[in-house]
């Protein structure tokens, strides 16, 4: 493997290579001593590592993050601090944020290339770079008039102070130039340019229909909304967003509308315009508030021609959470089995129990430099670098399945392999043969709990006799929502950050069963429970205040109410839920302060106003629909996911 040194001499040398090229290409700078600046750039290739170093000491990133920001960097134009924003570890008003704390001298190493303004021409005529923008400070330089730019940046963006930072002009040049590539007609601005760079798009004065999709992304993205679903019907059409679970309406429009949306989102995810009468599927990736949003679409046929419309968003930020932020309880015993070199290990849970997003930060702990891990998912949900990643794909001329997928990543030297689900014999046929062969394998379960995974495995044909030597931890898992973080004073009325509902977010609800050895799984077998169930987590959960007794009623509802009967220990908790659900008593969970709102949060909720109010004008009735109270959502079950 190599350390730091290597990269370092890996970064210096494209450093001196690019020496080379500027020699070549510009005239004002072959009066300057070559030999100092070769220095110089040796220095910029220390500092940006130096730099490096201590957003790892501060524990920003990982060891593993800047080793891989490294690499990139030593090969793209980009620096160390602007890689590690492309590649999704940090958002760059954060990166801003650090090299203001850090090292001031960073900041003119970032570019910022989606500049937040409607007209780019500006940046043209007066020679302008955008560094990037902390909380408080724009950092730009300029070669043209600097202050017609100031006044243009200060009308725009009231709040922030502006700081001109020095800057050559072959640096100007390489901005512009990716800022050329932007089309220059405001409308088309949100394609994907260069598979990376997106333009922010602020909500024009003036919008039509072309910008509905763009309103309805960007409010889905900043309200954390994981689905947007697009249902036309006899004489209108449906906008519903997924927050947190639960599907709600925000929009109803025309349906001349809805042809210009539906063209729009096919034409961006590279789907067929003329085709309506299969299902189809596509991606693309925007930009919102700063972050770079993966976008899964999905096209469904029904009556009339027309197709429902599913965008699932993809969040950078929760895609690379770490897994001590999972709420998985016992992620000691989990790390244990995924550190064996080979062997079985496997995640059970329903749809949506956030299987993939365990596993895909448990794959982002290995040593993806020093181990070849491959994957086949259906489908590849999260990218992650280093990480060989292949799709299921079921068309006639590729079918490639899960077994054709194993059988291809055995040519390619596989350490670690990923099989997204063993869902019948061949899989988990295949999957059981790879850890055999010294492979450690990781896959999900449709099961409820550590025994109901082994059931199913006997289920497709794969004995006890064959698991034994072989699974080394089975991780069942379910989702529950976590109290609002902002509101917890209020006792549970909600607060504009929740929708009004009270809960804020979600956590892993777990039980693991860890086989370190042959006999571990005996004693399974022989009936043994040697690890805490799952309904025992919520009921720990319960107590931290992390969650309320509505929430674990509605998860553990059977669970629950056979506790209350037969153990004891827990059964305080238990009846705690069952005494506040059925007979109304006030939840006991203790409400402290919260942490109330952010400016952050506050700037993202005006941002959902102003798309708020913008989209309610291309609605059908001229009004949105309302944000519905926690009582009729209590009231319905339905409306939760599953
Ligand atoms: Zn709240």
């Amino acid at each position: 493997m190599f350390g730091m040194g290597e990269l370092l001499g890996s970064v210096m040398a494209k450093k001196d290579k690019e020496l080379a090229l500027l020699d070549m290409a510009s005239a004002d700078l072959k009066s300057v001593d070559s030999d100092r600046r070769s220095e110089e750039l040796v220095w910029a290739a220390e500092d940006q590592m130096r730099f490096g170093i201590e957003l790892m000491d501060s524990k920003e990133i990982t060891r593993e993050q800047l080793e891989a920001a490294m690499w990139a960097s030593a090969v793209n134009d980009d620096s160390i601090g602007q890689t590690l924003v492309l590649q999704g570890v940090l958002r760059q008003e954060r990166l801003m944020t650090l090299m203001e704390k850090f090292d001031y001298a960073q900041i003119s190493t970032a570019m910022q290339y989606n500049v937040p303004i409607d007209d780019v021409s500006i940046l043209h005529r007066e020679r302008v770079a955008l560094f990037g923008m902390s909380s408080k400070t724009i950092y730009l330089a300029c070669l043209g008039n600097q202050r017609l730019v100031r006044y243009h940046f200060e009308t725009l963006f009231p709040k922030h102070s502006l700081e001109f930072l020095g800057i050559r002009p072959q640096q100007i040049e390489a901005f512009l130039s990716k800022t050329d590539r932007l089309p220059k007609n405001p409308e088309e601005r949100s394609g994907s340019l260069d598979g990376r760079v997106e333009i922010q798009r602020f909500v024009p004065r003036q919008t039509d229909d072309s910008d509905v999709l763009d309103l309805i992304v960007n409010l889905a993205g900043i309200r954390g909304g994981s689905d947007i679903h697009i249902e036309p019907k006899a004489k209108s059409y449906s906008i519903l967003v997924r927050i947190n679970r639960i599907r709600r309406i925000i929009h109803e429009g025309p349906l001349a509308q809805y042809n210009t949306l539906r063209a729009q989102v096919k034409d961006r995810a590279k789907m067929d315009q003329m085709e309506h009468r299969r299902p189809q599927d596509g991606a693309y990736s925007q930009e919102i508030l700063g972050r770079m949003f993966d976008l899964r679409v999905a096209t469904f046929p029904i009556d009339g021609g027309y197709e429902k419309v599913v965008i699932r968003l993809l969040d950078p930020d929760k895609a690379s959470k770490h897994l001590t932020e999972l709420g998985i309880a016992n992620v000691d015993d989990w790390r244990g089995a995924c550190g064996y070199p080979h062997g079985l290990v496997i995640v059970a849970g329903k749809t949506n129990s956030g299987k993939s997003t365990t596993l895909i930060s448990s794959l982002r702990e290995q040593d993806r430099i020093g181990k070849s891990i491959y994957t086949i998912e259906d489908p590849i949900e999260h990218r992650v670098e280093f990480i060989t990643q292949m799709a299921v794909n079921r068309a006639e001329s590729v079918q490639l399945d899960f077994k054709a997928g194993v059988r291809a990543m055995m040519r390619g030297d596989p350490e670690i392999i990923l099989v997204g689900e063993i869902r019948d014999e061949e899989t988990a046929a295949v999957a059981v043969s790879a850890a055999e062969s010294g492979h450690l394998v990781f896959s999900t379960l449709h099961a409820g709990t550590v025994r109901e995974s082994i059931s199913r495995l006997r289920g497709m044909k794969i004995s006890d006799e064959m698991l034994r030597p072989m699974v080394r931890g089975i991780l069942a898992q379910r989702l529950m929502r976590t109290i609002c973080n902002h509101c917890r004073n209020k006792s549970g009325k909600g607060c504009p950050m929740c929708l009004h509902t009270g809960y804020g977010g979600m956590t892993v609800i777990s039980e693991m069963g860890f086989f370190p050895s042959e006999g571990h799984f005996n004693r399974m077998l022989e009936g043994e429970v040697f690890w805490q169930s799952m309904v025992q987590d919520a009921l720990d959960k319960l107590e931290r205040g992390i969650t309320d007794e509505k929430e674990v009623y509605r998860v553990f509802k059977s669970e629950i109410e056979y506790l209350n009967d037969d153990y004891e220990g827990v059964s305080d908790l238990a009846k705690r839920v069952l005494s506040v659900v059925k007979n109304d008593a006030p939840s006991a969970v203790e409400r402290d302060d919260g942490i109330g709102m952010t400016e952050a949060d506050l700037k993202a909720l005006e941002q959902a106003e102003i798309l708020q109010s913008a989209l309610r004008r291309h609605s059908i009735t001229g009004v949105s629909p309302m944000p519905m109270t926690p009582e009729v959502l209590l009231a319905d079950p339905n409306r939760y996911g599953d």
